[in-house]
């Protein structure tokens, strides 16, 4: 599979501060869109996440999951976004779009399961 090293922001162990490292990204697939982060929160959960307080972080791990920025590649398949336009991202970033929950615009219900952030 083709990667993209990057510059992030993150931590390799529960024991490590949060800091500039570099990760491998995979290429955009066609339902994606990758966007240059321009702007992210940083939440109790996801210092919660970092610290592996829940027990159920992988490392290293990129905390932040309310993201804005532009968009800078678009998916074969993606529609009503393009190259330049703003995109902002959430908590979650997938979901099956087609059980109850999913048709009722509850993704964070979805009962085949959803697709986190990081
Ligand atoms: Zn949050
Ligand atoms: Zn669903």
């Amino acid at each position: 599979m083709q990667t993209t090293n990057v510059k992030a922001f993150g931590t390799p162990a529960a024991d490590a501060p949060l800091n500039e490292m570099k990760i491998d990204r995979r290429a955009v697939m066609a339902k994606d869109i990758e966007i240059e982060i321009m702007y992210c929160g940083v939440c109790h959960s996801d210092l919660h996440f970092a610290k592996n307080d829940w027990g159920m972080t992988n490392y290293p791990v990129v905390p932040g999951h309310e993201i804005v920025g532009k968009v800078t590649q678009v998916g074969s398949d993606v529609t009503g976004i393009k190259v330049g336009d703003f995109a902002a991202v959430g908590c979650l970033v997938d979901s099956c779009r087609t059980c109850p929950s999913c048709e009722k615009d509850l993704e964070q219900y979805c009962l085949n399961g959803w697709v986190g952030t990081y």
